[in-house]
């Protein structure tokens, strides 16, 4: 017969049994009740129990709800053991035992599943229970918890219902807190929860078996399909359900629950940190109902306790050799754990223990870098408040408070108080901060669709803080002062009062509140850990990560974000600026060479100081720069501004009043209509497959001449001022050997005369982008020529599919990635069936021809994890991607080279 239930002190025989895989006990008794088990085996404080299987939950749903054989008779064996080691009995007066019912799948998923604590308490066992106690008030407290739960969780009754009378019972006793109730208040609650709770039984058994059987059901309740989708959770797993003697929190003042975070969730910081309650259960501390005290202050409150709770900590993460988020609860001053399991953390925390572990030798270094996720990198250079918005804000009277820092970033919206707002106003392209007096799990699409999320509820550990930090969004919660209106639409903080659809920008660093629209920027990458960990990062990665960069600035950015070189200098980019502009229309409108020629040399100084400038910031490290590149029709207006243009000249014209007019205009007129002349002459049906790339450069040598000069003559002047280059020139769109033959003949005799007049000699590259499927197939040719290759996957992905990058999006590709007609936007992740295979046929075929080519790739890719892994596997020597992505680049790399060693593959959930 199939076993469906485990005891917390039968995990060798779980183990056992799955075949000794520890991912496989989490998905047999949920991470829940693998980790209790683990923890009793650890000889960790942990209260008796046992756990029916996931396997059980899928049986129960797949045969429509009907218990499959035999659970029933193991439940009962294992509840008897429970009895057995509390020498206390479920069902009777004397000695009662109660037990909490409680869910938990394969990964975490706070706050989905439903809990009911206290099951096994009726009018009869009550009154044991008071006996026993000597405490009336905490066993009638008890049950109503029972009843509440059970009516809410099991029955389905509405929990506001439950809640009013609560709210009736303290007002009538005038008193702010359930526990000032009297003895006969609960008892009165009891008797009026009971007739809301219709359906209650009276049999301990009973109520078990029905919570049960809820905590099955709730797998597949709406909120909890809903965060499997958001968090990408699997729907097949099913939950286990753990049955767990009870421990109380709420005996007295020397009884206490809490959670704590064994480091720093938010910071990372080395030190236990986290909140409890004194003489209160379970559910009240997440719930944010009541104001929770700091962890630190159980260090004075129960000293004996806290050091207890301090080793229980160090030895849990020894264990699990990760940050833990543990449940406690203190019983008459003896210690119980209630739950571990991995934390979740910021992105900066993230950073900062998997550093500090490694650092302790819990993990290897390895691992560290394992740990954490691209996504994470990301996170520090995403948006802050700027400092001096903050400045000015405060200085307008726009402070409005401060909360709890949370989950770090600034968030910047339009208040709304309704998730389903929130969610609306985002389709529709608003930015949203939700705020609500706390957070649910029916409010998690809202949480999702909002820039932010501030409360005036809760603590660090609440449900808002837990998701907030987990979608990487900005939060504030617990702030106090908070006052929302929800049926007025607005809310009241410190004297000022916000609408809803109002700007606020929220600090989730330091906590602070502001009125209005606040300024962001990006951070600096000076995290102390995170220089670490991609320094380590750096010490595994066999790819090489370089940047796209056009300007002495975007270049040191680069070099200072870790780049070790430049993959792709554009120059035309340099073209754009508004002053070159002009010279760069006149040489494309040059009626003769010599005219071309006059504004090539205008030209020349300008691009020799930019190189100057890339060659000095990337001393001794290797640029790229590739000759002018676009089609020359997106150096000029468009046909159609020119046409209006026209006409208005030629009005002004008729209405001009002085000769001086009349000759402005018309050197305005005669210089549109040759701008129009040319623009006629040089338009093309199809741009991006005509003159262009290494064509222009045949079309109009003279321009590739002045730009190599430019490029040497910098070159000899860096060189000359004391710096090291290492100047690749790069030829763009090549399609045949011959096109390179015959520009590369070119270069080489201007390099050489330029060498010849400075007296200086540069060791140069010559080489080509590969970026159509020609160059790739005859790639072997091309290398004859061209001493390195680089591959522009955004061409080479727009011409292996023949689908327009500027276009396609929008009328198609989107529609294809939502269909499943493609698995991926192929220019985002780089396709690895067809341009992947382009690109390893063309380095086996470059690297024959010539040993040792130094390969590349210099798309949008190169800032893609995914496309990085695959470049890693091409075998290239190197990716290129915005200064800004190289951060990402040096881990993702590093992550490809770790995988492939067989890594140490650490599962985070
Ligand atoms: P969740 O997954 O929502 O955290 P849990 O099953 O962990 O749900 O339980 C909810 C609350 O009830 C937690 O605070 C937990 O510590 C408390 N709790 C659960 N079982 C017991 C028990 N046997 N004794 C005391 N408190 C319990
Ligand atoms: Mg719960
Ligand atoms: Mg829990």
């Amino acid at each position: 017969m199939n076993r469906w239930v485990y005891r917390f002190d039968q995990v060798d025989a779980a183990e056992e049994a799955v075949g000794g895989d520890w991912q496989d006990v989490r998905a047999l008794l949920g991470g829940k009740g693998a980790n209790l088990a683990d923890m009793t085996r650890l000889a960790v404080p942990v209260p008796p129990g046992f756990t029916i299987t996931t396997e059980a939950c899928n049986a129960y749903l797949a045969a429509d709800r009907a218990f499959p054989e035999g659970l029933e008779a193991q439940m009962a064996d294992a509840l008897a053991a429970i009895e057995e080691g509390t020498e206390r009995t479920f069902g009777s007066a004397a000695r009662p035992l109660l037990i909490s019912c409680r869910s938990g799948a394969k990964f975490s998923m706070p706050g989905m599943m439903d809990t009911v604590l206290n099951i096994g308490l009726n009018d009869d066992v009550v009154k044991g229970l008071a006996q026993e106690s000597g405490d009336e008030h905490f066993a009638y407290d008890s049950y109503r918890r029972l009843v509440q739960m059970f009516g809410s969780v099991v029955l389905g009754h509405k929990d506001e219902l439950f809640e009013h009378v609560m709210a009736d019972l303290r007002q009538r006793r005038g008193v702010a807190s359930d526990a000032d109730l009297t003895v006969d208040d609960l008892k009165e609650a009891v008797a009026r929860f009971r007739a809301v709770a219709t359906g209650f039984p009276d049999d301990p058994l009973r109520q078990l078996r029905l919570a049960v059987e809820a905590v099955f059901r709730s797998w597949n309740g709406k909120r909890a399909i809903d965060y499997r989708n958001a968090a990408g959770i699997s729907h097949d797993l099913g939950t286990a359900v753990n049955i767990q003697a009870m421990v109380f929190g709420n005996l007295g003042d020397d009884s206490a629950t809490g959670v704590a975070m064994s480091r720093n969730g938010a910071t990372g910081v080395p030190e236990i940190e986290g909140d409890y309650l004194v003489n209160a259960q379970g559910e009240d501390v997440v719930a944010g109902i009541r104001n929770t005290r700091d962890l630190r202050s159980l260090a004075d409150e129960m000293p004996a306790v806290y050091q207890q709770l301090l080793g229980v900590s160090n030895s849990l993460e020894r264990h699990y050799r990760d940050m833990q988020d543990m449940e406690f609860t203190v019983e008459q001053g003896r210690l119980w754990l209630l739950q571990t399991r991995d934390g979740k953390r910021t992105a900066q925390a993230a950073v900062r223990i998997a550093v500090d572990m490694a650092d302790e030798e819990l993990i290897t270094r390895r691992e560290a870098v394992r740990r954490v996720t691209a996504d994470q990198v990301d996170f520090f250079m995403h948006p802050q408040l700027s400092m001096q918005s903050k400045r000015d804000a405060e200085a307008e009277g726009r402070s409005l408070g401060k909360g709890l820092n949370v989950s770090p970033g600034a968030a910047v919206g339009v208040v709304a108080f309704e998730p389903d707002l929130a969610e609306r106003w985002h389709n529709e392209g608003r930015q949203v901060l939700l705020v609500r007096p706390e957070t649910k799990p029916d409010d998690v699409h809202g949480m999702i669709a909002a820039e932010g999320i501030l409360t005036s509820r809760g603590g660090r550990t609440s449900h808002a803080a837990l998701v907030a930090r987990q979608f990487g969004k900005p939060a504030v919660v617990g702030l106090a002062e908070l006052h929302i209106d929800l049926a007025g639409h607005v809310m009241h903080l410190n004297g000022t009062t916000i609408a809803e659809g109002d700007w606020v920008s929220i600090d989730g660093n330091t906590g602070e509140v502001f009125q209005g629209r606040l300024e962001t920027f990006v951070p600096d990458l000076s995290d102390l850990w995170l220089v670490k960990l991609l320094g380590w990062a750096d010490g595994m990665r066999t790819l090489g990560v370089r940047a796209n960069a056009d300007y002495p600035a975007d270049a040191e950015r680069a070099r200072d974000y870790g780049a070790q070189g430049i993959g792709l200098c554009r120059t035309e980019h340099m073209f754009f600026e508004s002053e070159r502009l002009p010279i760069v229309q006149r040489m494309i409108m040059a009626s003769n060479p010599t005219a071309r020629r006059e504004a090539l040399d205008e030209l020349l100084p300008l691009q020799r100081a930019d190189f100057r400038g890339l060659f000095e910031a990337m001393d001794g490290l290797p640029i790229v720069i590739r000759l002018m590149d676009p089609p020359l029709h997106e150096f000029l207006p468009g046909w159609e501004d020119l046409v209006r243009d026209i006409a208005d000249q030629k009005i002004r014209l008729r209405a001009a009043g002085t000769l001086a007019d009349l000759d402005d205009t018309l050197a305005q007129l005669e210089h549109s209509e040759t701008l129009k002349r040319a623009v006629e002459r040089l338009r093309e049906t199809n741009p991006m497959l005509g003159l262009r790339g290494v064509r222009l450069s045949i079309v109009m040598p003279d321009l590739t001449r002045m730009q190599m000069r430019a490029i040497m003559e910098a070159a000899c002047e860096a060189v000359a001022g004391g710096y090291t280059v290492i100047p690749e020139v790069m030829i763009p769109l090549s399609v045949d050997k011959s096109e390179l033959v015959f520009v590369a003949d070119l270069l080489r005799v201007e390099a050489e005369a330029v060498f010849a007049e400075m007296g200086v000699t540069i060791d140069y590259q010559l080489g080509t982008m590969v970026e159509t499927p020609r160059a790739a197939l005859t790639a072997g040719a091309l290398a004859e020529v061209a001493e390195f290759f680089s591959f522009g996957t955004n061409d080479l992905t727009q011409t292996t599919f023949a689908i327009s990058r500027d276009d396609a999006e929008a009328s198609f590709l989107t529609n294809y990635v939502a269909l499943g007609v493609l698995a991926e936007n192929p220019f985002a992740t780089l396709d690895d069936a067809g341009v992947g295979a382009l690109i390893r046929m063309a380095v086996a075929a470059g690297r024959q021809a010539r040993p040792g080519l130094e390969t590349g790739i210099c798309g949008e890719h190169g800032g893609d994890p995914a496309s990085i892994a695959l470049c890693h596997a091409y075998g290239l020597d190197y990716v290129s991607c915005s200064p800004f992505r190289v951060p990402v680049a040096r881990l993702a790399a590093a992550h490809a080279a770790i995988d492939e060693a067989g890594g140490t593959a650490v599962v985070t959930d």
